[in-house]
């Protein structure tokens, strides 16, 4: 045989044609690497310090010892994997001890504990949904949630941005038997929220199913137990249309993600939701640290009141208002937002410039986010360099 190759490989040429279409269109991603993450301070390997406004650690969970200390101990007794999916040999105790501290936090009927947000949408959107379902979807609605309603092979109509009016009057047009409304509760790019008591209302007069995704809204919102905006309509009992699905990865400060609903639910994805079947269970770290930042999630509020003091005041200081910790600045052109998120890094500010297509077309923006870790006056020198940039004054001012 010969190794001579007489058609040359083309493959790894294409690809960077493709990266510099990308560069062109000003959408290049790169990743930024940091030596350490102590709180919402990130240390460059150069020494250089960033406070970061751009995580999802909310409350400083992250770093809380409660969850330290459960994860270190659970790795010492248990080891660092499960090495297995969870219908072979990979359900533990604290697997299910977690499952029902779930269902306690949420007021749930029952749950089931995913490894990540994007599988669990994924993985349930795609095994709930049928081909000849209907499904209405925000328009801002996550990538993962366009995954797996695209997986599980039915037609989506994406409604206008919380436009309850356009969602009912597709409701009323549908002639399918099945239907789904699928949104956020707090939007991930525009920290803003759904209109969810008349989305609920909605998903009740039309017999649709409402799937919520609340990755932004835990440990954000809700009087008893902080689980969510879902919280917030103090319904007594779980009605039997709803599935909330979060993350334990943002606020939570660990990792991993829980679906909650009614029994049949959890039964049906147990037996055919393929990202929950075919991939190892979390591992034990994991499933102990989800479990402490519940219980403290639970017990005490203080982390979730001084998110909403720094909210508060960011809004004072910013001039803008503020429905959750998110904050974004839209400035529409790729290259100009990059621009000021580089600028921001030059000033010691860690902040994300957000691009197409994470956000539409034309809305590139600086995502803010805001953590109960941050001093007052933290904040307040953020909004001086926003008050003193002349490009950032003319936007946050339009
Ligand atoms: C982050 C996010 C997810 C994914 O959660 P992970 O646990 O990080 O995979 C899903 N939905 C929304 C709205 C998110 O913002």
């Amino acid at each position: 045989m010969s190794s001579k190759v007489s058609v040359r490989f083309s493959g790894l040429k294409k690809l960077e044609e493709r990266l510099n279409q990308a560069e062109l269109a000003g959408k290049r991603r790169h990743l930024k690497v940091f030596e350490t993450l102590d709180g919402v301070n990130l240390r460059l390997n150069n020494g250089k310090m960033l406070l970061d406004f751009s995580g999802n650690d909310y409350l400083g969970f992250s770093r809380h010892s409660a969850l330290l200390q459960a994860a270190t101990e659970t790795t010492q007794k248990f080891g660092t994997s499960t090495t297995s999916s969870r219908l072979i040999r990979g359900t533990f105790e604290l697997q299910e001890q977690l499952e029902q501290t779930l269902c306690r936090f949420l007021n749930a009927p029952s749950a089931l504990v995913y490894n990540t947000g994007y599988q669990a949408n994924v993985g349930v959107l795609s095994a709930l949904i049928q081909r000849h379902d209907a499904v209405f979807s925000d328009r801002l609605n996550h990538a993962s949630l366009i995954d797996g309603i695209q997986l599980s092979g039915a037609k989506a109509t994406r409604y206008a941005h919380n436009d309850m009016l356009a969602l009912e009057n597709m409701l009323k047009a549908s002639t399918a038997e099945t239907k789904w409304i699928v949104s956020e509760t707090v939007f991930s790019m525009d920290g803003d929220c759904v209109d969810l008591k008349t989305l609920f209302a909605l998903s009740q007069k039309y017999n649709a199913w409402l799937i919520l995704d609340e990755a932004h809204a835990v440990g954000v919102f809700g009087q008893r137990s902080r689980s969510g905006f879902w919280e917030t309509l103090e319904l007594p009992d779980w009605p039997e249309n709803v599935i909330v699905i979060g993350t334990f990865s943002k606020a939570l400060g660990s990792y991993g993600a829980y679906v909650a609903g009614h029994q049949a639910v959890r039964e049906l994805l147990i037996n055919q939701s393929r990202s929950f079947i075919y991939s190892t269970g979390l591992p034990p770290a994991c499933i102990a640290a989800n479990q402490a930042a519940l219980e403290l999630l639970m017990s005490d509020a203080s982390h979730t009141q001084k998110l909403w003091e720094n909210i508060h005041h960011a809004e004072s200081c910013l001039g803008l208002a503020l429905t959750s910790a998110i904050v974004p600045v839209v400035v529409g052109g790729n290259d100009k937002t990059m621009a000021l998120s580089q600028a921001l890094w030059h000033a010691g500010f860690f902040v994300q410039g957000i691009r197409p297509p994470t956000v539409p077309e034309g809305s590139s923006r600086l995502r803010i986010t805001l953590s109960a870790l941050h001093e007052r006056s933290q904040i307040e020198a953020l909004a001086h360099f926003f008050k003193h940039t002349r490009a950032c004054h003319s936007l946050t001012s339009s």
